[in-house]
């Protein structure tokens, strides 16, 4: 038996450089009287620290905004996000999306290309790579790349899976071959779409201060990044989360994975070599004024409902978000879904539950894949330049 000792003077010296490095990342320029306050750190602590990661280029210091009171205001710390970035991309039905993002989640440069429906999964790489190179030849001289997070939906299972318990679904290439596939040569982080949508509106969207989080993301099905107590629920392999293959309608529709009625075929998606329309284009038609569409629509409502009921009494969410083309039937359709929720949900449970679209839009999967990048630097901000 060995005596634990506490952690050593460097390792909380490194802690403390990665929680400012993560405070300032979150929260924007702070001054370092809020910084004391909010690590716990005094003043002389908060200011080596500060001059340690300015002095290795992750921060500055700038003047403080005008406050309008009385005495020396102190400068405050900022993320300096022209120059330590991070690529995300992600891979989506129709587009392919890529953006170089700056440390605090500044949208530095943003390109895309369209897909072309029959492009398999391996067929994107090529394509992203060529949209990084588009970025890089606009990176600044000096700046820094600390790695590349790349989102994808129902084809990219959650990253942690271990390989041999994967199944179904496309899979990314181990992570040394997606680096050379990509041309980058910082690390590549995997993550699924809806988790990193749920992670981007967690920490800076709709659904900061809320600790039990569903994020529905419609994109080729339907899938839920889903937060639990604050952590990303992953399952025991990779799986979770798999909410449009729910049965909600015994017979019904025949959906892609072979069953029939599933959440997400009864709202629009349809099963591959089945001629129904998509989602966003029967919204499109209801809002354009055709009435078979606008019953549609109310139908997609009734579902969407009673699918969120079900999570609702399950998880027992803060917030349920409605993400992709599930936000364009939520804004057409919320009283279906609020009435259906209401008619089945438990009390307790559905007068809790937060109904919201999301805040960061349609960056929140960029900003998102960003975050799953940031991460090495952010736990070890000297270690991972
Ligand atoms: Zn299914």
């Amino acid at each position: 038996v060995s005596l634990r000792v506490g952690p050593t003077q460097e390792e909380v010296r490194r802690q403390n450089l990665g929680a400012l490095l993560r405070y300032v990342h979150l929260h924007g320029a702070t001054s370092r009287a809020e910084l004391t306050g909010a690590l716990g750190l005094n003043r002389s602590t908060i200011g080596a620290l500060t001059a340690e990661l300015a002095s290795a280029g992750l921060v500055e210091e700038a003047a403080p905004r005008e406050t309008g009171r009385a005495g020396r205001p102190s400068p405050v710390v900022r993320p300096r996000s022209e120059r330590v970035y991070a690529y995300a991309l992600s891979i989506e039905a129709d587009r392919l999306r890529a953006a170089r993002i700056g440390i605090g989640a500044v949208v530095l440069d943003q390109r895309e290309a369209p897909r072309p429906p029959d492009l398999p999964l391996e067929g994107t790489w090529p394509v992203l790579a060529d949209l990084i190179a588009q970025l890089a030849g606009a990176v600044p001289a000096g700046a820094v790349q600390v790695g590349t997070g790349v989102a994808g939906c129902g084809l990219l299972r959650r990253a942690n899976a271990p390989a041999h318990l994967r199944s179904g679904g496309q899979q990314a290439p181990g992570p040394e071959s997606l680096r050379a596939e990509l041309g980058v040569d910082s690390p590549v982080v995997v993550g699924n779409a809806a988790d990193v949508c749920a992670l981007a509106e967690h920490i800076r969207g709709a659904a900061v201060g809320d600790d039990n989080v569903i994020y529905l993301h419609r994109d080729v099905g339907v899938d839920a990044g889903i937060i639990v107590g604050g952590r990303r629920l992953t399952g025991a392999g990779g799986y979770a989360g798999a909410v449009g293959h729910m049965v909600v309608r015994p017979g019904g529709h025949l959906c892609g994975c072979g069953s029939r009625g599933c959440w997400e075929t009864e709202l629009g998606v349809p099963a591959p070599g089945t001629a129904g329309a998509g989602t966003a284009s029967v919204v499109d038609a209801a809002a354009s004024g055709d009435a078979a569409a606008a019953a549609m629509v109310r139908q997609f409502g009734d579902w969407l409902g009673l699918g969120v009921a079900n999570l609702v009494n399950i998880f027992n969410p803060d917030m349920v978000i409605f993400g992709g083309a599930l936000r364009d039937v939520y804004l057409a359709a919320a009283a279906r879904v609020r009435s259906r929720l209401n008619a089945t949900a438990l009390p307790a449970a559905r007068a809790q539950v937060k109904l919201r679209t999301p805040q960061l839009g349609a960056d929140a999967v960029l900003i998102g894949a960003a975050e799953l990048a940031f991460e090495r630097l952010l736990a070890d901000p000297l270690d991972a330049r």
